[in-house]
């Protein structure tokens, strides 16, 4: 009989309309065939009577959805009666729910399926059970029989039941009191359509069932209505067997799912002929006797069931962890009962232990190996269950085939790696459970690779998945993490007081397994956050906060939702007992956006300053960029332990509390300054960064140039000090930069290849990338450049890119070539423009000729600021103009000039170059003359730097210099009176003397304490000479500063003030040879140093008196004890307290920094700014560091070696910064600092990190 198309034809198009809503089911009414069960290969239950027949078997492609694409809304599981169940249960009923034939079916189909099971004994867990558990008694042998029910008194009275628990599921779906693999059976009777969390219960069935067991859920047409779901009451017989079906399917990856009628429908007997009963009519008799026998059996209830049968665990050494098990873990389990496989049996646990037996050789990255993801994640859940050194991370990643990995493009060399490749460190996170597409029986080897730092996902494994869902895969992992252990400060870790994540660049990958790199950008579309409430009421990630609550036993949860696809290095999370401040922003287009900043509670009343600081950048950008904030919430975390100044994560900024916290008694005023400085470059990211990153991590300075360049811009236009700042930021540019553009480590802007990125989080990426940025703002104007910007943003808006196509931005949105500005990316080094010029008096014509030489082939586009001013006069004739140096040597020409000038060229440093003459000489007299002549701030200030250092070399060099120190002093004191200059910030600045790491750069082989020395003399000749007119200067800054009153100012006459007021102190007290110089000098700090009102003029003191010996000695030992115990324990002015000393000039330095490193009880290596305070202080002490016995850089190497096992990327950073330059000592030095870096490469288990540094270092 089959009248009716069959089934197999007829679900496929019925269970995806269902599996979409399951409200249309009532419009169907499926007629079925009944096939008999073939399961020959069984041993099977030999009855006369017959035996439940299938429906049909379920499969993936019969639903609409995959695995974990839970289609049913709280609609579909409503209820009419949504009253606390208990209240509904509460008396026992002792009734049952069908009647006794249909009872005998299920019976029988119970013995039937527990015998083909075969096994000797069966665990069997009845859910929703109650006084009768309808299980067959005859033949079958059972080990525990538990029931879980809703009442009390009927459950006791079960006789079947071995054990059992009362439990409402509705209201606590979970079952942790049983372990993974626990039952071989898991029936419930007529009850499935009362559940409101199937999802969850049929989760944990999966969980719990054995692999081979089988799980029963039957039922029949009689229900509660108040009590049974809404989808349930609106469907028929088949409507509800595919109900129960599909939440098997979306469950978790059940082997088979069949529907079955359990119903013995008797067939009618056959009729006999009308000829044999009117031969016997008590045949016929008989007939109608069995046939109404047979009616009234058939008539009875019908009785379904729907099995899910769990097959084989084949994955070695793993338990599979269910999917509640791994999102939820159990409430009542703790820590130690969890239950999850134990680490050492982690998938990956062997790789770990090989790894760490054996590291493998660090692998360079290089840059043209480039190639597209053929796989990627485009949508991301995670849930983070933290417990006390225990963190369980789950993921459910979706998988997409990647459109730009095409197989042209793909030059992919390994094999291996065309699958899904997952980074994850083998060595911190333990891979418990994986899956795809529900598929938790993967073989390594055939289904997926383990390699050191990746697993790979066969490409077949994903496409066996796809067949029928657009190509989508899911990929689960479950994996343990100890952020207890974490002292890299990379990845999730505990510092002692929060949780905290840092995951730029590579850190992720520390936290789980994931495409750990930039151009996956994908929707973090739900991260659960659980924790003990106690210790972690505040939980913290990225987008908008969608649920936040109270599970059991005091563990708190929150749900985190962000809408902006973004790379894994974006990700952040923050779990911890936090204090916060909250204020508003209403963004041009009128949103308001709630900004929170979050910090330890004692430091909660130093953040406000910080908090005004990003209204003012968020502000600003509208402003300057039409840049707009995005979300309604911003979050930003102070944090104590932190490896970066701060970090741009999407809308929850994380920050080293030295770049935040701000208080008058602790901060001075270059903190304030930074603290603005750094909210404003971490906000700006939000569009520099995020909204458009990086393509992959050597593209890193398009989103850090462009950022410090828009903070640089921020911080002088919002303080109205353009010219300060300018002067700060090249400070920095010709410290460090161009430092690391002279030794090993020297690279492009867009470095070609790298061991460890950390190590390219570099002065060049960042300085000099802003420098670039700052050439096209100069090359196009204000205007063109925003053009640029605009035109960027539009293009390249939620995409992931490269440098290349900011430029294309940039010159496309301009109408201008600029492929020959392209060579910046790829030219390391300082390029040097020389100059010379020559005057034709007659004419009236001045040429000046500009030649450039630099490390790339071809010649640089240069954008060259200059000015020229007239010799006589001092009036500036040519106003700046900006002139384009593309060739190697070029000549510029100005016409119709009355008498003689003087150049001003590289104005407001407009190219990060070394502007040299070409006759090799400084014109001393020239310099003097635009120190006091120059209209461009920069320059001025940059004239007087270079004469100041000419004296200083001339010292060194033991050559005459009388002459060059008269022409200092008189600058000086012209600067010093000059009434012209009415900003206190610009006169300090033109009176400080260039650094000894600058003066140091000017020399080919570096003399340390020669240099130390020579500085130290003009210092205090230029004291000597001008010392009354300083005292005088000094007091009457005093006398201004106090008659101002107490209220503490950070705006810019009261920084400038303080500055100037330290500069004069500075000279003053650098005048100490004889006693009775000493005790005047000491006096004075010691004044100044007693009646600061703030750190700045503390700070500077201290300084001072730090470095003070013979009669002054006492005086620096009273500070030294005074400033630390005005200290009060505070960790950022405890580290001022390590620095001052570490950088103090005294003959026994080295002794006190050793003393501190080995016996202060505030000192510890694993807090990277105590760290830096003390040890790379020291090592920046360039006189003392490089003491020719060598022990400063023996002191190094034995912090180094200690410090590489606790934080490498910091140890690496040290490193970085120090003995790497040996080639610019003489030989003595630069042989023992070689031997600090041989020491440090061959130790065993050095990082990566760091011998990415040592071995550069050591070419
Ligand atoms: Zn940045």
């Amino acid at each position: 009989m089959n009248q009716h198309p069959p089934i197999s034809k007829l679900k496929k198009s019925l269970f995806a309309i269902i599996s979409i809503s399951i409200r249309f089911v009532g419009a169907f009414t499926v007629p079925f065939d009944f096939q008999s069960r073939t399961t020959p290969h069984r041993q099977r239950y030999t009855s006369e009577q017959l035996t439940a027949k299938t429906i049909c078997t379920f499969d993936d492609d019969d639903f609409a959805g995959t695995q974990g694409d839970w289609p049913y809304t709280a609609a579909d599981l409503n209820r009419l009666d949504n009253s606390d169940d208990y209240v509904f249960y509460d008396t026992p009923r002792f009734v049952t729910h069908i009647d006794d034939s249909a009872i005998s079916s299920l019976t029988r189909f119970y013995q039937q399926e527990f015998t083909s099971l075969n096994k000797e004994s069966l665990d069997v867990l009845d859910l929703c059970s109650s006084w009768i558990s309808h299980l067959p008694k005859d033949g079958i042998t059972y080990g525990n029989v538990v029931g879980v029910g809703m009442n009390e008194q009927e459950l006791a009275s079960n006789e079947q039941l071995t054990n059992f628990y009362v439990q409402d599921l509705n209201k606590d779906p979970l079952l942790p009191q049983f372990e993974d693999n626990s039952f071989d059976v898991i029936c419930n009777v007529v009850s499935v359509d009362y559940l409101t969390k199937p999802l969850e219960i049929f989760q944990e069935m999966h969980r719990i069932l054995r692999p081979g067991g089988v799980s029963l859920m039957s039922f029949s047409n009689r229900c509660f209505p108040s009590k049974a779901i809404a989808m349930w009451l609106q469907a028929d017989d088949i409507g509800r067997l595919t109900i129960v079906g599909s939440y098997y399917h979306y469950s978790a990856k059940w082997t088979s799912i069949e529907a079955l009628d359990l119903k013995d429908m008797l067939p009618t007997p056959k009729r006999p002929s009308a000829g044999e009963i009117m031969k016997n009519p008590s045949l016929g008799l008989a007939w109608m006797n069995a046939a109404a026998a047979v009616a009234k059996n058939n008539q009875g209830d019908p009785m379904f069931a729907v099995k899910g049968e769990h097959h084989i665990t084949t994955m070695a050494n793993t338990t599979v962890v269910g999917e509640s098990a791994a999102a939820h873990p159990p409430k009542k389990a703790r820590t130690d009962d969890v239950v999850l496989p134990s680490v050492d049996k982690a998938l990956n646990a062997a790789l770990a232990a090989a790894m760490k037996a054996n590291p493998p050789a660090p692998k360079e990255v290089r840059r043209v190996d480039y190639t597209p993801l053929p796989f990627k994640v485009t949508k991301v859940s995670l849930d983070f269950n933290i417990f006390e050194r225990r963190t369980v991370v789950s993921s459910v990643l979706t998988v997409e085939k990647n459109d730009l990995a095409t197989a042209n493009d793909s030059n992919i060399t390994n094999d291996d790696e065309d699958g899904l490749v997952l980074n994850g460190e083998e060595g911190g996170v333990a891979l418990l459970a994986l899956s795809v597409d529900g598929v938790d029986t993967l073989t390594p080897d055939d289904d997926y690779i383990l390699k050191p730092g990746k697993l790979i996902i066969k490409a077949e494994t994903l496409h066996r998945g796809a067949s029928n869902l657009d190509g989508k895969m899911i990929v689960r992992t479950t994996v343990e993490i100890v952020p207890e252990d974490n002292t890299q400060l990379s990845g999730l870790y505990n510092d002692g007081t929060m949780y905290c994540t840092q995951c730029e660049a590579e850190g992720f990958r520390r936290i789980t397994y994931y495409p750990d790199r930039p151009d996956n950008m994908a929707t973090f579309e739900r991260v659960r956050i659980e924790a003990d409430g106690n210790k972690c009421p505040v939980l913290l990630s990225n987008g908008n906060l969608v649920e936040k609550g109270s599970c059991d036993d005091g563990r708190e949860y929150a749900i985190w939702h962000d809408p902006f696809p973004k790379p894994s290095y974006l990700f952040a999370l923050v779990a911890g007992d936090l204090g916060s401040i909250e204020d508003t922003f209403t963004t041009m287009s009128g949103r308001s956006v709630l900004l929170r900043f979050f910090s330890e509670h004692k430091n909660v009343g130093k953040l406000n300053y910080a908090l005004e600081s990003l209204k003012r950048a968020m502000q600003w950008d509208e402003e300057t960029f039409g840049l707009e904030y995005d979300l309604d919430l911003f979050n930003v975390v102070a944090v104590e332990s932190f490896n970066m100044g701060a970090m741009e994560n999407k809308s929850l900024n994380v920050f080293n509390t030295s770049c935040v916290l701000t208080d008058p008694v602790t901060s001075s005023d270059a903190e304030y300054f930074r603290v603005e400085g750094i909210i404003g470059h971490e906000y700006f990211h939000n569009w520099t960064g995020n909204r458009v990153t990086c393509r992959d991590w050597f593209q890193l300075t398009l989103k850090e140039g462009l950022t410090v360049y828009r903070d640089q811009l921020f911080s002088g236009q919002v303080n109205n000090c353009a010219s300060v700042t300018r002067i700060q930021n090249v400070l920095v540019v010709r410290g460090s930069q161009f430092q690391e553009d002279d030794g090993p480590m020297s690279h492009p802007i867009r470095p070609d290849s790298y061991i460890a990125m950390d190590n390219f989080y570099t002065s060049t990426v960042y300085r000099k990338g802003a420098e670039v940025i700052r050439m096209y703002d100069t090359i196009l104007g204000t205007d063109g450049f925003r053009k640029g910007m605009d035109l960027y943003f539009k293009r390249h808006d939620g995409c992931a890119v490269t440098c290349d196509d900011f430029l294309a931005a940039m010159a496309d949105a301009n109408g201008v070539d600029l492929s020959q500005f392209a060579r910046w990316y790829s030219t390391s080094g300082t390029p040097v423009v020389t100059y010379s010029s020559a005057f034709d008096q007659d004419s009236g014509l001045y040429q000046l000729t500009l030649s450039q030489s630099s490390r790339s082939e071809d010649p640089l586009f240069i954008p060259v600021a200059v000015g020229l001013i007239d010799k006589a006069t001092g009036e500036e004739v040519v106003p700046t103009t900006v002139l384009q140096l593309k060739e190697t040597s070029q000549t510029f020409e100005f016409s119709n000039l009355k008498g003689e000038v003087v150049a001003s060229i590289l104005r407001n440093f407009s190219a990060p170059v070394k502007i040299v003459s070409a006759s090799g000489n400084v014109d001393e007299g020239d310099l003097a003359f635009l120190a006091s002549c120059d209209t461009d701030g920069f320059n001025r200030w940059d004239s007087a730097q270079k004469l100041y250092e000419a004296a200083i070399l001339k010292v060194i060099n033991n050559v005459a210099h009388d002459d060059c120190l008269d022409r200092v002093i008189d600058t000086f004191r012209q600067t010093l009176k000059d009434e012209k200059i009415s900003d206190d910030s610009i006169r300090a600045y033109a009176l400080m003397l260039p650094s000894e790491s600058t003066v140091a750069k000017a020399v080919d082989c570096i003399d340390p304490p020669a240099i130390h020395n020579a500085r130290k003399h003009v210092k205090s000749t230029i004291a000597r000479c001008v010392k009354d007119d300083l005292l005088r200067a000094y007091n009457d800054l005093t006398a201004a500063i106090d008659a101002d009153g107490t209220t503490f100012n950070v705006d810019g006459l009261s920084v400038g003030r303080r500055r100037l007021r330290n500069v004069y102190l500075a000279y003053l007290c650098s005048i100490c040879e004889t006693g009775e110089e000493q005790r005047e000098a000491a006096d004075l700090a010691t004044k100044h140093f007693n009646s600061a009102t703030g750190m700045t003029d503390k700070l500077a003191a201290f300084n001072i008196l730090a470095s003070m010996s013979g009669e002054g000695e006492s005086a620096r030992d009273a500070a030294i004890e005074k400033f630390y115990n005005d200290a009060n324990g505070d960790p950022l002015v405890i580290n001022k307290w390590f620095s001052v000393q570490a950088d103090a000039s005294l003959p026994d330095v080295l002794d006190r920094v050793v003393n501190l490193a080995s016996s202060h009880p505030d000192f510890t290596l694993k807090n990277p700014n105590r760290c830096r305070a003390l040890v790379l202080t020291f090592a920046m002490n360039a006189a003392a560091f490089h003491a020719e016995d060598g022990r400063g850089y023996k002191f190094l190497g034995d912090m180094l070696d200690k410090l590489d096992k606790v934080n490498p990327i910091v140890a690496a950073r040290t490193a970085a910064s120090s003995l790497i330059g040996w080639k610019k000592y003489n030989e003595k030095r630069a042989s023992l600092m070689k031997a600090q870096l041989e020491r440090l490469k061959s130790m065993p288990n050095v990082s990566n990190d760091l011998l990415e540094i040592v071995t550069k270092g050591l070419k």
